[in-house]
């Protein structure tokens, strides 16, 4: 099936073309500065990179047109028409407890949507803008919804309640929701494929260590505990988000820095984390080669990065009283050797060592990173949430 993948942003979309019955990604691409000017098309398919500036100001609608227009294009093209495109996937942020799995767009599954924008003011109206445009460019066209969130609907009250007053909960819907789970679900099934055992059987614990970074504990295949809660802010440190911290700390802040909520928001998601720690960059490799350098400030934000993670790994440890599998995914996790090295140090009373040479050689592939005697399982599996959306979309249409 000829499948288009959109994830729509608020200044951006991302598109992936699929064909789930022959090769997989066909073309991929990215529209940007959407609303802003100067957009930019950069298109890539059979290796060759292609640009395109259309000028002015372009809205969601036009971005997807853009894309479509690059998908059959005479030289860069991959497809001759739009109508060869037989269905659409769109990564959805939040689908709040609206959303346990994925779900066929239909009037009633957008306004389900719209009801989780409170939850996700920046994330799940451009997403809409996107599913409105396609509705648009390919009537008839079916088209599927993946959410970042549904994986996690399988987490029981006491791990998705927060100790507030309960009305908050029935009112506002304050509570942990967990994002990333198209990855987490992913790495979870490959994970157990790589051991040979069903996953019914395996209590796995996921790292997803991106830019935003969060891990999930994965008991018999469902998602009991993840690190991301009511916002994707909590848990890991990131790329430039604190991840956990005392809450009093966003008030203390706010009345030291003169900030508003709006502006506290902004700061605790874009100036901190490793950037805030290091003071250099939100990079992990810029981090990386800050402390090789000598630079203190950059040690301490790998310190802090690793620790957190490895506390994590104790956490869900004990949430699934035990621990078969530990995987690393995502920019971070599949590329550092070094992160990998530091959060699991000293876990080996949990049966977690790993390799230094395995570990070492495992950088943007698959692989069993575990040292020999280690009872715990330690994998690098590449992360695809395209591939799980591609996936998705088809099995919705099918049904
Ligand atoms: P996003 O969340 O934006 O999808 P990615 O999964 O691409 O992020 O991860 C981005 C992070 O991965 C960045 O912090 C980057 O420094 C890190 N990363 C990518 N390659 C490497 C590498 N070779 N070594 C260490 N970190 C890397």
């Amino acid at each position: 099936m000829i499948i288009l993948i959109l994830n729509s942003g608020s200044s951006s979309v991302k598109y992936q073309l699929w064909d789930t019955g022959g090769d997989g990604m066909l073309a991929k691409g990215l529209v940007s500065r959407i609303g802003i000017d100067n957009p930019l098309l950069t298109h890539t398919a059979r290796g060759k990179k292609y640009e395109f500036s259309p000028g002015g100001i372009i809205d969601h609608n036009t971005a997807v047109k853009l894309a479509l227009d690059a998908l059959v294009h005479p030289e860069h093209g991959v497809i001759e028409s739009v109508e060869q495109i037989e269905a659409v996937g769109h990564r959805v942020v939040h689908g709040g407890e609206e959303f346990s799995g994925s779900a066929l767009i239909t009037d009633e599954v957008i306004a389900a949507i719209e009801r989780c924008i409170p939850l996700a003011p920046l994330h799940n109206p451009p997403n809409l803008m996107g599913i409105k445009a396609c509705l648009k460019l390919m009537p008839g066209v079916p088209q599927v919804a993946v959410f970042d969130t549904a994986f996690h609907q399988t987490m029981e009250p006491h791990a998705y309640m927060y100790a507030l007053p309960y009305e908050l909960y029935e009112k506002y819907k304050i509570r942990r929701y967990g994002f990333h789970g198209t990855s987490h679900y992913y790495v979870a099934h490959q994970a157990a494929e790589m051991v040979g055992k069903p996953i019914e059987e395996l209590r796995i614990i996921t790292a997803h260590l991106g830019n935003g970074a969060s891990m999930t504990a994965v008991k018999f295949g469902k998602s009991v505990d993840t690190s991301m809660g009511f916002t994707p802010l909590e848990g890991l440190v990131m790329g430039t988000r604190t991840g956990d911290m005392d809450p009093a700390i966003v008030m203390f802040v706010m009345k030291e820095l003169g900030l508003s909520p709006d502006e506290a928001n902004n700061y605790f998601n874009k100036k901190c984390g490793l950037l805030g720690l290091s003071g250099r960059s939100n990079d992990l490799r810029d981090v990386l080669e800050g402390a090789e350098n000598g630079d203190p400030r950059c040690q301490l934000a790998l310190d802090v990065y690793s620790y957190r993670i490895k506390k994590y790994i104790g956490a869900y440890a004990a949430a699934m009283g035990g621990v078969d599998v530990l995987v690393f995914t995502a920019g971070v996790g599949e590329n550092s050797p070094y992160i990998r090295q530091r959060s699991t140090e000293g876990l080996g009373f949990l049966g977690i060592k790993i390799d230094p040479a395995k570990n070492e050689q495992a950088v943007g592939i698959k692989m069993d990173i575990s040292a020999p005697d280690a009872t715990v399982r330690t994998l690098v599996i590449p992360t695809n949430e395209e591939l799980v959306i591609a996936t998705e979309t088809e099995r919705l249409v099918k049904q």
